[in-house]
């Protein structure tokens, strides 16, 4: 079995997050994405609610899960016989934190644990749930960047129609 977790803050979960899930899905026997809980930065959506719109949004997809974690990926990880971590890479910008994160869970795992990385498909490689939040605190929801559970909830979050 070839177990792989996609960890992330999901806050909220995009359609770029969405087109990595899939693409990983199918090539591991599961994937576990891992919300993360203890994230230094101050989340917009509740662990709970992040959760329930990811779920939300894999219910279609068999092999995929969602788990809440906090501490270290590698931990979680070999607790649950995982042995790969997924992540996406948008542009350049992403390259030198995602590499340096990649090293030090393979260092720290005993190089048990490798990362694979999904190049972005070339339509979301703008999109970022932190563009999102930043456009809806304005009232205003770009075509192509998020599920319709996430627009949902961004028009309650920020009052708007
Ligand atoms: P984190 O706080 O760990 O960066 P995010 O939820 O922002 O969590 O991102 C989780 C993963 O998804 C990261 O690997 C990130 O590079 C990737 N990702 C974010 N947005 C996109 C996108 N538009 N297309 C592809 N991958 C993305």
């Amino acid at each position: 079995m070839r177990n792989a977790i996609y960890p992330g803050s999901f806050d909220p979960v995009t359609l770029g997050h969405i087109d990595i899930i899939r693409r990983s899905a199918s090539m591991f026997d599961s994937l576990v994405i891992g919300v993360l809980n203890n994230n230094a930065k101050t989340p917009l959506f509740s662990v709970e609610n992040r959760v329930n719109m990811l779920k939300a949004v894999v219910s279609d997809m068999d092999n995929v899960s969602v788990e809440v974690f906090d501490g270290l990926t590698v931990d979680f990880a070999k607790q649950h016989d995982i042995s790969v971590i997924v992540r996406g890479l948008r542009a350049v910008t992403d390259y030198e934190y995602e590499v340096q994160i990649a090293q030090s869970n393979r260092q720290v795992s005993g190089e048990t644990i490798d990362t694979i990385f999904l190049t972005t498909s070339l339509k979301y490689s703008y999109l970022s749930s932190s563009l999102v939040k930043e456009y809806a605190k304005y009232g205003v929801i770009a075509p192509d960047t998020v599920p319709e559970v996430v627009a949902d909830a961004l028009r309650k979050e920020f009052n708007f129609q």
